[in-house]
């Protein structure tokens, strides 16, 4: 397998080998932002790299040899929830909603999340959901024409 990574950010064409995409610094930054940009192609394809050379390395890319390894990231997945509660004040809204949280089992929920992702993330190996965050936001009161309760 010869794998060629082709960028094209800040306008100008770069072919590299996975060697250097992998180990140089300078390049893995370039690929960052190409990849931000939506400016990066990554082909397996034998015959596109044929004649290119290396923008880093300048060996030719189809003399690179390169395996599939395994690679790990770390990847924060948010979900922003509303929920409603009757309570006298803000402050008892709130404390309310901490305290229930920190009792309610969240562990169904890390499992089928873990099953989506090994089963859905393309070329996933493994997903581990490592923890779980919840951060509570200010109270406020809703408005009584969108009070569920009162309708
Ligand atoms: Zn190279």
């Amino acid at each position: 397998m010869t794998q060629m990574i082709t960028s094209w950010h800040s306008g100008q064409r770069k072919a590299y080998c996975v060697e250097c995409a992998d180990s140089l610094p300078e390049v893995q930054a370039e690929l960052e932002k190409a990849e931000d940009e939506d400016l990066l192609e990554i082909s397996n394809q034998p015959e596109d790299a044929q004649g290119e050379e290396c923008t880093a390395c300048h060996r030719q890319i189809s003399q690179v040899r390169d395996e599939p390894h395994s690679y790990r990231m770390k990847v924060t997945i948010t979900f922003e929830c509303e929920i409603d509660v009757e309570a006298a004040s803000c402050v008892e809204a709130q404390s309310f909603v901490r305290e229930t949280l920190s009792t309610i089992h969240l562990e169904e929920s890390k499992e089928a999340l873990q099953t989506e992702l090994e089963e859905n993330v393309t070329m996933a190996e493994t997903a581990r959901i490592k923890d779980c965050f919840y951060e509570v936001g200010p109270a406020k009161r809703v408005p009584p024409d969108q009070d569920a309760d009162l309708s």
